[in-house]
């Protein structure tokens, strides 16, 4: 028992589950995200409207511990980006070069329906962009967070790193003005970085 009420508000908030060993583990079915202490090591679990992730976070083998195991999950419950709005958005940072230019993607849950959002831009230029972040209606969820490097490569910066703090999908689109501009995609999950699979590298537009 906790002497101190703020742990009990932390632990609540964000538990660490055992795993069952015999029994049947049941997944998160609410947004937020969890520890699960597993015969291998500590795991997370994170869900979003949008997001189911299952991932380990320190696996160890030398002490043996009397849970169940749990498989890994990346289940992208919205399906993908149509590349029609990449095009989309290609388009736009074309048009903004030789500045950084930046969208998001969401996903309302209620209607299935996938749409690139304007941001409200505070100041732009080849090396930075700094924007309000939206609004969203009720359902709505961030999804992918792109932006572009301009004429630069596409890779992610430490600045970037330091933005992607939260629960989403982060792009960059870089070398826009040629032929193959070239792309980088991650899940950005509470301070850790994904590859996104099966997300192209180089796409001409
Ligand atoms: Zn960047």
């Amino acid at each position: 028992m906790n002497n101190d009420p703020r742990d009990n508000a932390l632990q609540a908030a964000t538990p660490t589950v055992m795993v069952p060993r015999f029994g049947t583990f049941e997944p998160l079915t609410e947004p937020g995200h969890r520890f699960l202490a597993t015969a291998d090591g500590l795991w997370l679990e994170l869900k979003r409207a949008w997001l189911y992730l299952c991932m380990p976070l320190v696996c160890q083998y030398s002490v043996a511990m009397p849970y169940g195991r749990v498989e890994e999950s990346i289940d992208l419950i919205f399906g993908s980006v149509p590349s029609a709005l990449m095009e989309e958005f290609c388009g736009q940072a074309k048009d903004r070069l030789p500045n950084e230019h930046a969208a998001w993607i969401t996903w309302n849950e209620a209607t299935g329906h996938i749409r690139l959002r304007a941001l409200c831009e505070i100041s732009a230029a080849p090396g930075h962009i700094h924007f309000n972040r939206p609004v969203l209606d009720e359902g709505e969820h961030l999804v992918l967070d792109v932006h572009s490097h301009g004429t630069l490569p596409a890779f992610f910066s430490a600045t970037d790193n330091r933005d992607d703090g939260e629960v989403k999908i982060a792009g960059v689109i870089g070398n826009l003005d040629t032929p193959h501009p070239t792309a980088e995609f991650r899940l950005c999950a509470l301070g850790v970085f994904l590859p996104m699979p099966g997300t192209a590298k180089g796409k001409e537009s």
